[in-house]
């Protein structure tokens, strides 16, 4: 059968196949943060968001509790995604440089955001088992987004953090891709075999990476020149 965005964003968001994290998402949900204790918060899985058309996609690792586990959209409402979406504006590839909620009329040009896990995970840890859960359901967006393949000499799959990085290797080798083993490094770019696009990595915008000083802005906006000149001026 046809797999439609529809289909897909139904599966997602109604998908209970990890009972840990069906329970933490919706103890973070119920429990809240006190700064959004009048919210209501999402507390179900997240599905991907942005241009069907696009030549970039970005995965994540798993939404965070007051981020998009509260606002249902990936990286919107906490650090993460003001990092993110800052540096995404930067080089056009968002409307506006803050991402608050579902309806805060961001759109994404030539990017898709979305991530190796869809619900939050207690201490941001994520099981093996989870994640190989949950890699169908990247797997079914990436056949989807057909643009990024169907460009592959200029498409660019862009994994945040070293968890999202082996998850996209992972799902690559599933699906028959023979690849050497490539190690994680900011800024590394392994070009794949057709029809995937290139594979970048970066650290994630975490707080704790940012705080740190592991990952600066300058940093983050290199990745982003380095995919921007990849891609070309906006369509
Ligand atoms: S992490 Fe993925 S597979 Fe597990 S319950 Fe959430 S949506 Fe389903």
């Amino acid at each position: 059968m046809t797999d439609t965005w529809e289909k897909l964003t139904h599966d997602i968001i109604t998908c209970r196949r990890c009972p840990r994290l069906v329970a933490w998402r919706e103890e973070v949900a119920r429990v809240k943060r006190r700064a959004y204790r009048d919210a209501d918060y999402w507390g179900k899985p997240v599905p991907g968001f942005g241009d069907p058309g696009a030549r970039l996609v970005i995965v994540g690792l798993a939404p965070g509790a007051h981020g998009s586990n509260r606002t249902g959209r990936m990286f919107t409402g906490d650090s993460s995604g003001d990092t993110l979406f800052a540096a995404l504006h930067r080089v056009g590839f968002a409307s506006q440089p803050v991402a608050t909620a579902r309806d805060d009329g961001l759109t994404l040009h030539d990017t898709f955001i979305t991530a190796v896990g869809r619900c939050v995970p207690p201490k941001n840890k994520p099981t093996s088992q989870e994640l190989a859960n949950c890699r169908p359901f990247l797997a079914r967006e990436l056949a989807l987004l057909t643009h990024a393949r169907a460009r592959a000499s200029t498409g660019v799959i862009l994994a945040l953090g070293r968890i999202a990085f082996d998850g996209v290797l992972h799902l690559l080798r599933e699906q028959g891709v023979n690849l050497p083993s490539l190690a994680f490094a900011h800024g590394a770019t392994y070009p794949l075999p057709a029809p995937w696009p290139a594979l970048v990595a970066s650290y994630h915008p975490s707080r704790q990476n940012t705080q740190t000083g592991r990952l600066t802005m300058a940093m983050f906006d290199a990745v982003f020149d380095d995919i921007r000149t990849r891609l070309g001026p906006v369509p």
